[in-house]
């Protein structure tokens, strides 16, 4: 049974998908005006592992993740720039789905953009203005917030005290201050005909009409980074309470934030690491260890001495899996007959793995069992009795769990040539002739033959 911890209800709940074996999955994506840094890069680590590891289990998984390409900073950058918007966004865009693929995130099954998605937007708005949870000011148009009960549920608030917060304006056109924009009439950037004015859409609207408009309905999982649960998620929901009905999806889930020395990270403050610097200076294995170490929903302070952990962790893991990789290539080949013993062990450490990512995918705890495992094949392969299929059933469980966690360790198998040289430095170690072994071993490293 997977559990996951419910923003919504703010309680840990089994995981029942709407449909059998399948999963619906909605990631919020960026804001195309700039790359990724590592804050904006641990929903994108996470949720892919959260992908990984239903398909692993047996469901089929659809995960969509938008790429917002209008925004008011993408018309400041196109300005600075003297250049296009849509220079700007697809530039970023273009970037931003290299990094996703340096981290060896599997492909979404879509990335819509807001410009593809205007005729629905506007069709949504107009819709809610007939329900009349909208309305018409000048052009612009607003959502109305008292018009549906339990705003606010999302973040726990309610109208009374977000009232109490909000800054009043006596210029406000709206009929309530905490009212959201959904259609913005304006002079600058891009800008399309509506029934209202010629302007752009709110970034409220644009998730839930791309969430209809792929999924023609309500979702499993929707999720994000803790930021958005207020407003932008709130408001989501508020928008499909009105047309809908529902609340778009059945489990929502939030990622903590990312700081640096204990302050928020921001491009503002100028404290950023950039997701593509972090990778030119360590592997992507790494780099998602280091994401994965922490519990999800804890927030993350980010400090050198992680990296470091993470790449002696990853090194560690690499060893292992290089080590059985060879030793079943090199001593059992495929050619050993299966037997069909079981290691009772792996087994269990399987269920181990499985058991902390169900546990709201608890992934410290599952890297916690790969050590378990590692230090258990590290024993089965100095133990010469090891059967040729309980090293396979290892190099299996190995390969499964690392899979989950986005980590990739490619290995060719050796040539006949490569395989009789490294046999030969086997034995040369063996009959203790260490001049002779040390030749061999140099060429070994020299053909780029990890062992
Ligand atoms: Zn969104």
């Amino acid at each position: 049974m997977i559990k996951i911890y419910n923003s919504l209800t703010n309680k840990i709940e089994e995981f029942v998908p709407l449909r059998k074996n399948e999963v619906s999955m909605y990631v919020c994506g960026s804001t195309v005006y700039n790359y990724i840094h590592i804050g904006n890069s641990r929903p994108v680590i996470f949720f892919d592992t959260v992908a990984r590891f239903f398909k692993y289990m047996g469901y089929k998984v659809t995960y969509v993740s938008n790429f917002t390409d209008i925004d008011d900073k993408i018309i400041n950058k196109a300005k600075q720039e003297n250049v296009s918007e849509t220079e700007i966004s697809e530039r970023y865009i273009k970037a931003i789905k290299e990094t996703y693929k340096k981290l060896n995130c599997l492909p979404h099954d879509a990335n819509p953009k807001v410009t593809e998605n205007i005729d629905g937007i506007i069709q949504f708005i107009d819709f809610m203005i007939k329900k009349e949870g909208a309305y018409v000011i000048d052009g612009d148009v607003y959502f109305d917030v008292a018009k549906i009960t339990d705003y606010g549920q999302l973040s726990g608030q309610t109208i009374e005290n977000l009232m109490n917060g909000a800054r009043i304006d006596n210029n406000d056109k709206k009929h309530n201050p905490i009212d959201f924009t959904l259609w913005k009439r304006t002079d600058e950037g891009k800008r399309w005909d509506s029934p209202w004015s010629l302007g752009r859409p709110g970034w409220h609207t644009e998730c839930v009409v791309m969430i209809d408009n792929i999924f023609k309905g309500p979702i499993d999982i929707h999720g994000g980074g803790l930021e958005l649960k207020f407003p932008h998620h709130d408001n989501e929901i508020a928008q499909s309470i009105c047309v809908h009905n529902h609340k778009i999806a059945n489990y929502w889930m939030h990622n903590g934030r990312i700081d640096m020395g204990g302050e928020k990270m921001s491009k503002s403050l100028g404290n950023v690491i950039w997701a593509d610097e972090l990778l030119s200076k360590t592997s992507y294995q790494a780099y998602r260890l280091l994401i994965l170490n922490v519990p999800y929903r804890q927030p993350l302070d980010y400090k050198e001495e992680l990296l470091v952990q993470a790449t002696t962790d990853f090194e560690k893991i690499n060893r292992t899996y290089i080590s059985l990789f060879r030793k079943i290539d090199l001593e059992f080949l495929e050619m050993k007959p299966a037997n069909g013993i079981i290691d009772q062990e792996l087994l269990d450490l399987k269920t181990a793995f499985i058991d902390a990512m169900s546990d709201d995918f608890n992934t410290a705890n599952a890297i916690t069992a790969i050590f378990t495992a590692t230090k258990h094949i590290n024993n089965l392969m100095r133990n010469g009795k090891t059967e040729a299929d309980v090293l396979k059933q290892a190099l299996k469980l190995l390969d499964g769990m690392l899979w989950v966690l986005g980590i990739n360790i490619e290995l060719e198998r050796l040539r006949e040539e490569e395989k009789s040289l490294v046999l030969q430095w086997q034995q040369a170690r063996k009959n203790k002739e260490f001049i002779q072994a040390d030749i061999l071993r140099e060429e070994i490293t020299n053909k780029g033959i990890q062992l």
